[in-house]
């Protein structure tokens, strides 16, 4: 018995037409679900936010988060002087 005439067995005895059986029998590979896009190559160094970088040393995703940045860092940096002046002057 060939491979059609032993489908075909199988279907009548499944009870189905041969192209019913064969359909379910070589169902549709089904693809992947495909990736969601990466929203960004860098994490914002402010708000942790996604974003692709459009130069190499960009640490913020927008201007409002590199000014933001700006401030914090003079914020630490004047922290830092005034601890350096404080041990300085002795107390
Ligand atoms: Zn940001």
């Amino acid at each position: 018995m060939d491979k059609l005439a032993a489908d075909s067995a199988a279907a009548l005895a499944a009870g189905m037409s041969y192209g019913k059986y064969m359909a379910l029998k070589h169902k549709p590979v089904q693809r992947k679900p495909e990736h969601k896009k990466p929203e960004g190559d860098r994490v914002c160094k402010v708000c942790g936010a996604w974003f692709f970088a459009k130069v190499h040393n960009q640490l913020t995703c927008s201007h409002k988060c590199s000014v933001e940045n700006g401030r914090l860092k003079a914020n630490e940096r004047a922290r830092e002087i005034y601890a350096e002046r404080k041990a300085q002057n002795g107390e």
